[in-house]
């Protein structure tokens, strides 16, 4: 008989497990063993599972590089263990940091599902539970003793996503989450519905590494118009800077006046390495299809492509971490390396 699926639930914060303090109407984090309470539904799932809480939980606008490492390290020492990792957290930074866990697993061969909610799992019209509940049937579906999906994931609202494709686009809606760029990888309605053609193709043969070494000397520096030279030069001038996630207009255009261009190519001649990934919430970069990313090109601004801004951070810091040579930066950048990007 097939061994019942083993789920890890780590709780982080967010939302989701947050109480409403009812002297000041401030949503504020609470203990997850009194969160799991309100769930009795996980009891007849068909997996077992346990649950390591962070012990202090944070509203995820907290959430910062030693953070991630914390869950990494989490899931890394647990990895062995269970057949599936469910992690709970708030959905405003959820989609940096299933960016920034899914570059620091490579050779990933079990699940990992961030969720959260909008509304507390306490509260009556929660979108908690379905949120929770098919978050850990996702983790824990299996076909032929493995796991179906392998790789790192964001469940919200009926709909599994490549976490590193995602971004959240509404603080009212429950379907808060898109990935503009890549379809879901699974749709839950009556049945769950993978799209398995879309699954991230790994080489589960290879040994699980987890990188851990991330590089937070970096920027996003979104343009505007009407931005001033003293801005930029003061951003691109910051002491230790080494990557610059640069937010264009459409399809990555921006300013062509010989100030904003000279400031860009003297970063790039110091070794900062800049980005260049669309304002636009979907569609992709092309340097050179105008006048206006021309020059961007020419003086060796790395295409974005389709790579959203959360995970063009996370890519960034990733790399940097790794000391990727100066030479290899540029393919490696554009290559897709979880998916995140397309070739
Ligand atoms: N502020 C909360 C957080 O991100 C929002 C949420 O959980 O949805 O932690």
């Amino acid at each position: 008989m097939a061994k019942i699926p083993h789920i890890l639930l780590i709780y982080t914060g967010g939302t989701i497990g947050m109480v409403k303090d009812f002297k000041t109407g401030v949503l504020k984090t609470f203990n997850f063993n009194k969160l799991i309470k309100h769930i009795p539904e996980i009891n007849h799932l068909n997996c077992t599972t346990d649950s390591i809480s962070f012990e202090e939980p944070i509203d995820s606008s907290n959430m910062n590089v030693s953070k991630w490492i914390s869950i990494a390290t989490i899931i890394e020492e647990n990895y062995n263990l269970f057949d599936g990792f469910v992690v709970l957290h708030g959905s405003d930074t959820m989609s940096f940091t299933a960016s920034a866990i899914s570059f620091m697993f490579e050779n990933l061969s079990k699940p990992i599902i961030f969720t959260g909610s909008q509304l507390p799992i306490g509260d009556l019209r929660t979108d908690a539970k379905e949120n929770l509940i098919t978050s850990i049937e996702i983790a824990s579906a299996q076909e032929n003793g493995k796991p179906i999906v392998q790789e790192v994931c964001l469940y919200f609202e009926y709909k599994l996503y490549r976490g590193n494709r995602t971004t959240k686009v509404n603080a009212e809606h429950f379907n808060a989450f898109t990935s503009p760029n890549f379809l879901p990888l699974c749709e839950s309605g009556v049945h769950l519905k993978f799209n398995k053609s879309l699954f991230f193709k790994n080489s589960t043969t290879k040994q699980l590494q987890v990188r851990k070494k991330l590089d937070n000397n970096i920027v996003i520096l979104k343009i505007f118009p009407g931005i001033t030279k003293e801005i930029v030069k003061s951003m691109l001038e910051i002491k230790g800077l080494k990557g610059v996630v640069l937010e264009t207009y459409g399809s990555g255009n921006a300013p062509n006046e010989a100030w904003f261009i000279n400031l860009l190519k003297g970063a790039v001649s110091k070794g900062i390495q800049i980005i260049n990934v669309t304002q636009c919430i979907g569609g992709n970069v092309i340097m050179g299809q105008y006048e206006t990313s021309i020059e961007l090109n020419k003086i060796g601004i790395i295409s974005g492509n389709d790579i959203t801004t959360e995970s063009a951070l996370a890519k960034l810091m990733y790399m940097l971490g790794e000391k990727i040579p100066k030479k290899d930066f540029k393919s490696i950048f554009t290559t897709s390396l979880r998916g995140e990007i397309s070739n």
